[in-house]
């Protein structure tokens, strides 16, 4: 098997891969996803590099798609227990569970750990109080974020919005042109910037429904940024989700 390592400059940034041969005939090219959670490119031992390119260029929304559901089915389920590691703000914590005495279950973030304290130390408790306690986390942080990122927003500034949260695994915010905004509960997990622009976003689209090239001046104006963190939750998104 030879390979080569490449990339590809695209709107979203750079798309790195490594083109791979197979002893048996290929007819066309395929994806795959290495060990190390990069794209492997397999195409027929014939066809030229910029061949190669050129299609992965066309089918970028399919390969960045191809790649996140690969990371997700890569990453094995949560276990729930002492000494794993688990994500809050962007940041690693590891997940320290205590059995107590009393019947209280208390979350709290001591150091660079998450500690739990609970009478029944099983998995299944473990997820709950950490569901209830991300749940907390969101309810104190992105009313917050929503109402600075409003505020900034001159379309939407003196709008009645009302925010609903709920855990999804495949959207990270709705919108209705009621003002009704919904906002993915595991974005708690994610760093800030990740949240902002998923608000942002939503914001836009009260003034435009559509993505549409006025839809994008507007999520330009309102988070410039808005590029680095789309591709980071495309990319990174199934390690928030992950439950
Ligand atoms: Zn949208």
């Amino acid at each position: 098997m030879t390979s080569r390592a490449q990339t590809l400059t695209t709107p979203e940034g750079r798309l790195s891969f490594t083109v791979v041969h197979r002893p048996r005939v290929t007819r066309r090219l395929h994806l795959e996803l290495a060990d190390d959670g990069s794209l492997r490119v397999v195409v027929p031992r014939d066809w030229p590099d910029f061949y190669t390119r050129r299609l992965l260029h066309k089918n970028l929304p399919f390969v960045r798609r191809f790649l996140r559901r690969a990371r997700e089915r890569q990453l094995p389920p949560l276990r729930y227990q002492d000494g794993e590691v688990h994500l809050f703000g962007g940041e690693e914590h590891v997940l320290r569970v205590t059995q107590a005495t009393g019947k209280a279950v208390v979350v709290a973030l001591e150091g660079d750990a998450l500690v739990v304290r609970l009478p029944d130390t099983s998995g299944e408790r473990v997820r709950r109080a950490l569901r209830a306690w991300y749940l907390a986390q969101a309810r104190e942080s992105f009313a917050e974020r929503l109402s600075l990122m409003q505020a900034r927003a001159p379309w939407a500034r003196d709008r009645q919005l009302n925010l609903h949260l709920r855990r999804m695994k495949r959207t990270w915010g709705t919108c209705r042109s009621n003002g009704d905004i919904r906002l993915n509960t595991h974005l708690v997990k994610a760093p800030v910037d990740c949240l902002d622009y998923v608000i942002t976003h939503e914001l836009c689209h009260l003034e435009e429904m559509n993505h549409g090239a006025r839809f994008y001046a507007l999520q330009e104006s309102l988070w410039p940024s808005w590029r680095a963190w789309r591709r980071h939750l495309r990319e990174q998104g199934g390690r928030y989700t992950r439950e």
